[in-house]
């Protein structure tokens, strides 16, 4: 069994070094999330001082009514974190104050007693659903890197629960209840100090995740963008040099979009140019690279892919725009594409080849548009 009093000590370390941890990252990046979930450890800190003078004193009013609501906030604080990653805090905090206000007030007459012990396990375990239910919401670029701390809340509300179902029932059990309350209490804070460490390592993957998104993709489309396909696609070309691999290379080009927008609005453009990223990805292979390398202009990288397989790709893609209308607003709007195709040949880099399927889309143009053209 698990010394109480050290793991005490030991979170109220760990906990002061993570919350002055929280409280660099929010002066450095100015992100309240970092300031509520630093506000959470200091509370907690201040919860387990608190509680811990029941040994030694009879100050009840701080021992048991401070240190339940000290409780009580910690979660709260740490839920207003959470919503402040989407600027969402504001409409929360009326709530959350609401829980407090709630809390003082029933606390107040029965504190020191095990109706208050059994009401701040409650509050707490509702606390963490909510903060497993509000991370489910949360706009996250990664939602898997989140799923940890969800089970960490939804562990710390069963145990929550558990705590509350031993407190009623302590009269009649069979069990040794005060056994099985300090192996739940000392869980409890052993995931307690779990959670504020987890909080600011999956922000910090957030945010790595959000500026490589915002280096490598085209923010309308979601495709990667010109820099990332060119990085991508030298890495490929050089494999398939080396191992005299077979690949191509698509350039596409929207036919007369400029009419789209004069027409419909830039508006509509974008979503039409939307539209066929979607189209086009949906003809690919997984380990195929598309990216949106200008205004109206589509790169493709077919790895593996003979000259004949890439040239019936295009076709496919060809005609899944010609075949379709793009529908927008009651408006209906026939798209065409013109393709150029080119086979790697020798040891070619990754901008003599884009030049030369750019040749065989000039050509497709030339042609009358709407076409695919095999580049030689
Ligand atoms: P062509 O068949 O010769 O390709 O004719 P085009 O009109 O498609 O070609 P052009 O290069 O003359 O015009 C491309 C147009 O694409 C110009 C611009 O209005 C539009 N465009 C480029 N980027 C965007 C964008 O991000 N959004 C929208 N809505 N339009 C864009
Ligand atoms: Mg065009
Ligand atoms: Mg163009």
């Amino acid at each position: 069994m698990m010394h109480l009093p050290t793991i005490i000590i030991l979170s109220i370390i760990l906990n002061t070094l993570i919350g002055s941890f929280l409280l660099s990252l929010y002066r450095l990046k100015k992100q309240k999330t970092y300031l509520y979930w630093c506000c959470s450890c200091f509370i907690f800190v201040l919860a387990q001082v608190t509680a811990s003078l029941r040994a030694y004193s009879d100050l009840n009013l701080i021992s048991h009514y401070l240190a339940d609501l000290l409780i009580i906030i910690a979660p709260l604080a740490a839920i207003l974190g959470i919503h402040a990653y989407n600027n969402t805090e504001k409409s929360k905090f009326t709530a959350c104050i609401g829980v407090l206000l709630v809390s003082v007030i029933i606390l107040m007459p029965f504190y020191s007693t095990s109706f208050a012990q059994l009401y701040t396990t409650l509050v707490i375990a509702c606390s963490f659903c909510y903060a497993a239910y509000a991370l489910n919401k949360l706009h996250v670029g990664r939602v898997s890197h989140f799923l940890l701390l969800q089970i960490c809340f939804v562990i710390h509300a069963l145990l929550m629960f558990c705590q509350a179902a031993l407190l009623v029932s302590a009269p009649t059990s069979v069990i040794d209840t005060q056994q099985a309350l300090a192996v739940i209490l000392i869980s409890h804070i052993v995931i307690s100090t779990c959670t504020a460490l987890v909080w600011p390592v999956l922000m910090f993957l957030e945010s790595e995740q959000v500026l490589t998104d915002l280096a490598n993709l085209d923010p309308l489309t979601g495709l990667l963008n010109r820099r990332a396909f060119l990085n991508l696609s030298a890495t490929h070309l050089e494999q398939a040099n080396s191992y005299q691999k077979e690949l191509c290379a698509l350039m596409i080009d929207i036919d007369f979009f400029k009419k789209v927008n004069d027409q419909f609005g830039h508006e509509t453009g974008d979503e039409a140019l939307k539209w066929v990223a979607t189209k086009i990805q949906a003809q690919l292979r997984e380990h195929d690279i598309v990216a949106r390398i200008g205004g109206e202009e589509f790169a493709i990288l077919l790895p593996n892919t003979s000259e004949k397989n890439a040239q019936a790709l295009s076709e496919r893609i060809r005609l899944a725009i010609k075949n379709q209308p793009f529908i927008y607003k009651q408006h209906s709007i026939s798209l065409s594409l013109s393709i150029g195709v080119i086979k790697r040949t020798g040891d070619s880099n990754i901008n003599d080849l884009l030049a030369k399927a750019d040749k065989g889309l000039y050509q497709a143009k030339h042609n009358g548009r709407n076409q695919v053209v095999v580049a030689i």
